[in-house]
This record gives structure tokens, sequence and C-alpha cells, in this order.
């Protein structure tokens, strides 16, 4: 036989098991929502691959996940028939930080700086297979990949800083493919190791799961058995001993199906509650909160697909974030291909939208490339974006306002980028845009709201940029759109001017900044005004001197009320408010 092999943590990992084994984390339960995901990725990837290599299933078409209890001695067992891992896949997944969840997890550990205490980032984020340890005092992996001839074994202590790596060569534990993980319960943890307790968490966690979970529970019938009666009692009534029956109950164990393998989104939506939705959304995507808003469609024509997709309740990305985001799990007749898109069925700045997308017209092997120059792809991306502002536009008229002030307050800057970037959509964003405005107190407004509130004889939508609310409010170009009772939106973000010039206009209505010259409000009085600017010409001259080059001009303007002067930016210049954006920019 030959020796296990020692190996060291990567520094991370031990730091991450550290935390997990002396964490208070209550809800410890996740180990299994953890586990059955990795057992199910392993599945989905070897279904993935034998689409191409059918010799992948040689050793059983059977793609499922098997979990046994040892209630006596506190052991669990979870076997999946999936793709495995060779000895170098052990050594780089299980010994080092290979999930992007725990990879976030220690980043949000480090910021909360609150390191160890915070145990509820446990279950937010997911710690992968490390989550064994919050119930286990140690873990064997046993795992075959069909890549290799050798089965290995895996081993770890909770309060180690290594873990073992032997070749299996106990024939009795010999598996045909795939991987079976044994957890051997901590003493206060042994409860886990319950049938039942088994089954009960299956059905809260797993229920989503694409493939057959089986657990192995304990049954029993009854049946009548034919015995002879006691001699001794025989004797005692003086007769033969007769035949008698007596009822007893035959206990034997049995594979009982704990999930339903019907995908939700293959069901008629009109049969689906928004619990279930709420509740496959939650497991799917590792959530916590129930989304925002959902939509569940099935288009048809040109190409058939069909989705379930969701606005998160609150962001975890941040928009500057250029990591993939894996929001989007897309299948091909049931089959999970992959999660990690870029770009591909949603531009960037949909990018916080996650949900499943199905399709029977692409091929089962598609690839990155094929997905990039794929025509299917184009025409589904533009549905599922048609489909995802639907469904941001019911929030927005939701009889709730609050529902669509949470979605701006996380979104709102992806939409403003949308209006930069996407200018075929223009027409479904500008409505979601919300501003502050001169009559709102306080309150954001959409541009819909504003155009109700135009006056008759009012033509534009008037704006002005600022870098804070209340220099907007009192700065002197409103005085006469007051005066007039014109609304005036209030750009406070830097991005709201950026994305208005985009839009150009709404409604017909143009976009027009009034801290620029030349604001023509409809009601000059010219004959007047060259009079003035007869009589104050000199003056004009004299100012103009005196300040220099610090102007490019010096006139008689209208459009103040009780402010004696105003500087204005040239119409065709930059405003003021973006020369202070590119001055931060070109910092
Ligand atoms: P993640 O699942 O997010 O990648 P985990 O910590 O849960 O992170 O798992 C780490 C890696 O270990 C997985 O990416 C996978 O490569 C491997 N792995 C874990 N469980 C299994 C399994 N049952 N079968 C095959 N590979 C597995
Ligand atoms: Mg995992």
């Amino acid at each position: 036989d030959l020796p296990a092999e020692k190996h060291e943590y990567q520094a991370e990992v031990n730091r991450l098991m550290d935390l997990i084994v002396h964490s208070l984390y209550s809800n410890k339960e996740v180990f299994l929502r953890e586990l059955v995901s990795n057992a199910s990725d392993a599945l989905d990837k070897l279904r993935y691959l034998s689409v191409t290599d059918p010799e992948l299933l040689k050793d059983g078409p059977q793609l499922d996940i098997r979990i046994q209890t040892d209630k006596d001695n506190g052991i669990i067992t979870i076997t999946d028939s999936g793709i495995g891992m060779t000895k170098q896949e052990l050594i780089d997944s299980l010994g080092t930080i290979a999930s992007s969840g725990t990879a976030k997890f220690l980043k949000a550990l480090k910021e909360s700086q609150e390191a160890g205490m915070d145990s509820n980032l446990i279950g937010q984020f997911g710690v992968g297979f490390y989550s064994a340890f919050l119930v286990s005092e140690k873990v064997v992996v046993s795992t075959k990949s069909p890549k290799s001839d050798k089965q290995y074994v895996w081993e770890g202590q909770a309060d180690s800083g290594s873990y073992t790596i032997r070749e299996e060569n106990d024939p009795e534990k010999l598996i045909p493919r795939g991987t079976r993980l044994t957890l051997y319960l901590k003493r206060d943890d042994k409860g886990f190791a319950h049938p039942e307790r088994i089954q009960k968490l299956l059905k809260n966690y797993s229920q989503f799961v694409s493939f057959p979970i089986y657990t192995l529970q304990e049954k029993g019938f009854t049946k009548e058995v034919e015995v002879d009666e006691d001699p001794a009692e025989a004797q005692k009534e003086g007769d033969e001993p007769k035949k008698k029956t007596k009822t007893v109950v035959e206990k034997y164990w049995d594979w009982e199906l704990a999930n339903e393998t019907q995908p939700i989104w293959l069901r008629n939506p009109k049969e689906v509650s928004t619990e279930e939705y709420n509740e496959f959304y939650k497991k799917t995507f590792n959530e916590y909160l129930d989304p925002l808003a959902s939509s569940h469609f099935t288009t048809e024509g040109e190409v058939e697909f069909r989705s379930i997709l969701f606005v998160p309740a609150t962001r975890k990305d941040d928009i500057t974030d250029s990591r993939k985001t894996k929001n989007i799990r897309l299948y091909v007749k049931r089959v999970f291909i992959s999660d990690d898109f870029d770009g591909e069925l949603f531009p960037r700045y949909l990018s916080f939208v996650k949900g499943v997308v199905d399709s029977n017209d692409l091929p089962l092997n598609v690839s990155r490339e094929i997905l990039q120059e794929s025509r299917i792809v184009r025409i589904m991306r533009k549905r599922l974006v048609r489909k995802a502002f639907d469904m941001i536009l019911g929030i927005s008229c939701s009889e709730n306002r609050d529902d669509y002030e949470r979605f701006w307050e996380n979104y709102g800057k992806f939409l403003k980028l949308g209006a930069m970037e996407d200018k075929e959509n223009h027409k479904r964003i500008a409505p979601l845009l919300r501003f502050f405005s001169s009559q709102s107190n306080d309150e954001l407004i959409s541009l819909d709201e504003y155009v109700e509130n135009m006056k008759p004889e009012q033509k534009d939508i008037y704006f002005i940029a600022a870098d804070s609310l209340s220099s907007a409010k009192n700065a002197p170009f409103l005085e006469r759109l007051t005066e007039k009772e014109y609304e005036v939106l209030l750009f406070v973000d830097p991005m709201d001017e950026v994305a208005i010039q985009n839009l150009v206009s709404y409604k017909d209505k143009k976009f027009v900044d009034i801290s620029k010259e030349d604001l023509d409000l409809g009601d000059n009085n010219e004959e007047r005004e060259k009079e003035i600017k007869q009589e104050f010409s000199q003056t004009c001259d004299w100012i103009k001197n005196r300040l220099g080059d610090k102007v490019a001009r010096v006139d008689i303007s209208n459009r103040l009320r009780s402010s004696p002067c105003v500087l204005v930016a040239a119409k065709f210049g930059w405003s003021a408010n973006m020369e202070r954006l590119m001055r931060a920019q070109s910092m």
C-alpha cells in the first residue's frame, strides 16, 4: 500500500477553515445545500460533456445523488455519479479557494472588519465544500474521474492545517464513477444523521435540483406469520401444540426520492405560485431575500425558449465590477450549459437581472464562440431584454411606490448607463428614469410625471445640473422658470446629464439646460430688450474689461428676477457641471 500523501492548505483556506470550524453560526444545516449543489454541478458537467463524448457514460447511464445516514455512528454519505475528480483536480479544488462564492465571502468578511463575528455571512455567500466542516470533525472524499483509472481519497480533519490524499484500494469502496463524501459528524451535530431529518432538509433546500436525489429510508410492512403454539402452553391445556397466526413488522431499507425533478420553468406559469418562484430563486441563486419581481415566459416562432427572470432585492455587485456575474443560467433542452456569460444574453447594464433560460434551438455542444456568433442568440437576447424591461416597468407601476424606490436606489445607475449605451432601447429606458425636481420636495419623479405637469404653453423639458440638491435649488437660473411655474429637473448625479444628453428628447419634447445662454422661454419682448441692451452696453463693456479672459462675453439677460447677475455656459460648450465632471476625471 502506498502511504497517504500529506498536503498543506492554501493560507486563505486555513483562515476559512478556522472560521468555519469555530463559528457560532447557528444555521449549520446549509452544509447539505452546498454539498448537494456540488453533486448537482458534477452531474451537470458530466451530462454536458457526454453530449459530445458518450463514452463518458460507459460506467453507467445513471445520473443521480444518493444520501445514506448512519444515525448510531453519526455518519452521512453523499454519493453522486457525476464527473468526479482526478488527483490533480482534488488538490486544485479542495485545498484552495475554488468557489467565487467563497472568495466573495472572504472579501465581505474583510470589509465587515469583524473577522469571525459576522457569522451570517456564511449562509449569505455560501462557503462551498468547506461548509462540510460546519458539522463534521472529519470529511472523506472518495472520487473517480472518467479521465483516470484510479480512485482517490481526500481526507481532512476539522482542526488541522493539512489534508491527505491516497489511492482507494479497498475493493468494497470502489465506485464506478463520481464522488462519495463521508461526513463524520461532530458530537453535537450527530442529529443530522437521521434519515427523516435529511429528507426534510432536502425538501427545503434541494427541491429544485434537476437530478433525482434519493435517501435511504427505513421502511416496514406488516405480515401475518404462522407460528407454533408454545408447547408448554399447549400442555397446560392438555392439547397437542396448534398452529397460530401472528402479526409481525418486517423492516427493510429502501431508496426514496426526495425531490421533484421537473424544472419549474417547464410548468405552466398559471399553475406556479409566487411563493414557488421565490423559493426557486432563493435556492438557485443562494439569495436570502425574495426578488423584487419575476417574469416567467415562453417565446415561440422564430426562436423558442423558456425563461424565468428575476430582479434581486439588493445589489451585491457594483456597476464597475468587471467580474462575470453568473446571473443567467443557460440550459439547452434542459441540460445545464453555462452560467459564465459576458454580455452574450444581456447587455452589461442589465447584468443585475438573474434568471434561467432554456432553449431547444441551440446545439447541446454550444460554445462561447458559437454563442457570440449565433443569430439565434441575438434574437434571444432581444427578447430577453424586452422582457426584462417589461418586468421593471411592472415594478414601476406597482401600487407600492416603495418597490420602485428600492429598485431605483439599487439599479438607477445601471439604467442611466443603459441610456448612454443602448440607443435601441431608449424608448424603454426613458420612462423608467427618475430625477429630482424643483417642484417635488426631495421626491423623485418620472419623465411622464414631468410631462403631465407641463404648462400648456411650455415646449421643452428643463433641467439644471449641480453638485448638490441645495445648490441646484438655489441656482439663480431657476428664478424665471419658478416665476412661470415651470418645473425644472434637478440633476445631482453626474450620470444624469450624460444620460439625458443621449436621450435628446422625451415624447417629442427637447431637454433644455437652463444654465446655457439663449434660454428661450417664448416670452421675449424684443423691443424692450433692444432698448435695455443699448442703455447698458457701456456697463457691459466696462465689466468685460475688468474681467478680461475670465469670461467670454458680458450680456444683458432677461432670465433673472432677483439676482443681479449669473454666470452661464456657452450654448455649444460644456455646462458648468460637465466641466466639474471632466475636471474630476482628469485628476
Ligand atoms: P464551487 O462549487 O462554487 O466551485 P466549492 O467549494 O463548493 O465551490 O467546490 C469546489 C470545487 O470542488 C468545485 O468547483 C468542484 O471542482 C470540486 N467539487 C466539489 N464537490 C465535487 C463533486 N461532488 N464532484 C466533483 N467535483 C467536486
Ligand atoms: Mg459549490
